[in-house]
């Protein structure tokens, strides 16, 4: 058993089932023969939902003001006939939506070329219209990013990954100095991939202004249950139509309360920031021993970490040491470069690392466990929210992740009295 604190409510307690490292894989019902504790998913919307998607005003409830959250938000205010709340237990933009680094970096952070890497490709394609219609500086990139290779096996990584992938270019010794005379000479050339980079923090509040301006009410600081499909805030059932779950790492509690059974946990990580002056780096650097991006007017932000400690947001002096040192390795120019700065962040992660991107019930639609790529996927689910909830078919990469599977775990449970 694991005690959890829900986000501005009370203790709940749940069964140790959602630890996906420990469990097998989960049931694979096949899609019209669910098994027996597996809802229909997503079914067709029931009559009274898209009477009122397309006739009178819907009432649509976010709950959770992260980048998914608001992202959507702001999607869903431009549907026709919508009235779009999002209601957060604490500040909009301030969980991992704030921690995270801004990689928009698919090809980095994949091994094959599988549904997640199709799902992050397409929502990078996405990305420069995405910051275009935001309005806002975002300090978005869009120069790729670099592997160094620091020895002989960073080098046959850096080709094994560019033959599986099919994308990318080996760049030596001399060109990587010509490029980027910030990295070690020490290293013997970098695998180049396609990829952009955004100010996660610059971001958040973009999206929150682009809610706002497009007549998005935000509720901060206010306590969300649901009761037998029954939205309440604050202690006061709210009239809704439909609610969109992105609570990040909070969600699988949340759904809970809704009747869905969701198999996550947090994964925590930790990132600091070196003060150093612009233009040191044209693109980030992304190793195993640690990544680097630069910020505009805000030196080079260092990460991350990945420690499975539940909700807890403690810091660790010695991760700090060996990110810190891992940098200066990689960009000996960083070893003047004073810690400006350190924080955590909880990365919402479900069953194998699978986001959730479904309209569950005519009801609800869940958009959580995007783990580490939640900034980079930000546009593409923010677009597959507003079509589910308008009875659209969301873009096809989206799919896989739209409907129950083998490999995204919902079983549905009894609501809670
Ligand atoms: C250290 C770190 C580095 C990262 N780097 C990258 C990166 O480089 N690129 C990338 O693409 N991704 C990165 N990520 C991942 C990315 O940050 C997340 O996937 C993404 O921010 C998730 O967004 P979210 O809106 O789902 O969750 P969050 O940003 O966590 O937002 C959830 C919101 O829900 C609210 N909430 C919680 N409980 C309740 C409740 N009961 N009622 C109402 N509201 C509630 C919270 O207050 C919060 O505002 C990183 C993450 C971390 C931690």
């Amino acid at each position: 058993m694991s005690s959890r604190r829900l986000r501005g409510g009370a203790p709940e307690s749940t069964s140790g089932g959602d630890d996906d490292r420990s469990q097998g894989e989960a049931p694979s019902g096949a899609a019209g023969s669910p098994q027996p504790n597996e809802p229909a998913l997503p079914g067709p919307p029931e009559p009274r939902s898209a009477r009122k998607l397309f006739g009178s005003l819907t009432r649509i409830s976010v709950i959770g003001g992260g980048v998914i959250g608001l992202a959507a938000a702001w999607r869903l205010a431009a549907e026709p006939g919508t009235q779009v709340t999002v209601y957060d237990a604490a500040t909009v933009a301030r969980e991992a939506s704030w921690a995270a680094a801004g990689m928009l970096a698919p090809h980095h952070e994949s091994e094959s070329c599988d549904d997640r890497w199709a799902l992050g490709v397409a929502s990078l394609a996405r990305w420069p219209g995405f910051a275009r219609q935001l309005g806002h500086d975002l300090d978005f990139r869009c120069a790729g990013g670099l592997v160094p290779a620091l020895d002989a096996e960073d080098a046959a990584a850096a080709q094994h990954r560019m033959a599986t992938l099919g994308v990318g270019s080996w760049i030596d010794g001399g060109e990587l100095r010509r490029r980027e005379s910030a990295v070690t000479t020490a290293a013997l050339g970098a695998l180049w991939l396609p990829a952009a980079q955004v100010d996660a923090r610059r971001l958040g509040a973009a999206l929150a202004d682009a809610c706002a301006r497009n007549g998005v009410a935000i509720r901060s600081r206010c306590q969300v249950s649901v009761r037998e499909r029954r939205l309440i805030v604050d202690g006061a059932e709210i009239a809704n139509d439909l609610t969109v779950l992105a609570a990040g790492a909070w969600t699988p509690e949340l759904a809970e309360l809704s009747g869905i059974a969701l198999s996550g946990e947090p994964v925590k990580g930790q990132m600091l920031r070196l003060a150093v002056a612009d233009g040191l780096l044209s693109t980030f650097i992304h190793h195993p021993d640690a990544y680097l991006v630069a910020r505009s007017g805000q030196g080079v932000v260092v990460g991350a970490t990945m420690a499975w400690t539940g909700f807890d947001k403690a810091e660790d002096a010695a991760a700090i040491d060996r990110l810190a040192s891992g940098a200066r390795r990689l960009v000996p120019a960083l070893a003047s470069a004073p810690i400006a700065e350190t924080w955590t962040g909880l990365r919402p992660r479900l069953h194998r690392g699978r986001p959730l991107i479904a309209r569950i019930r005519p009801d609800l639609i869940i958009a959580t466990g995007h783990f580490r790529n939640g900034i980079l996927l930000t546009p593409i689910t923010a677009e597959a929210v507003a079509a589910l909830a308008s009875g659209r078919a969301p873009p096809p990469e989206v799919l896989p992740f739209a409907f129950a599977s083998g490999s995204t775990q919902v079983l549905s449970r009894p609501a809670s009295p």
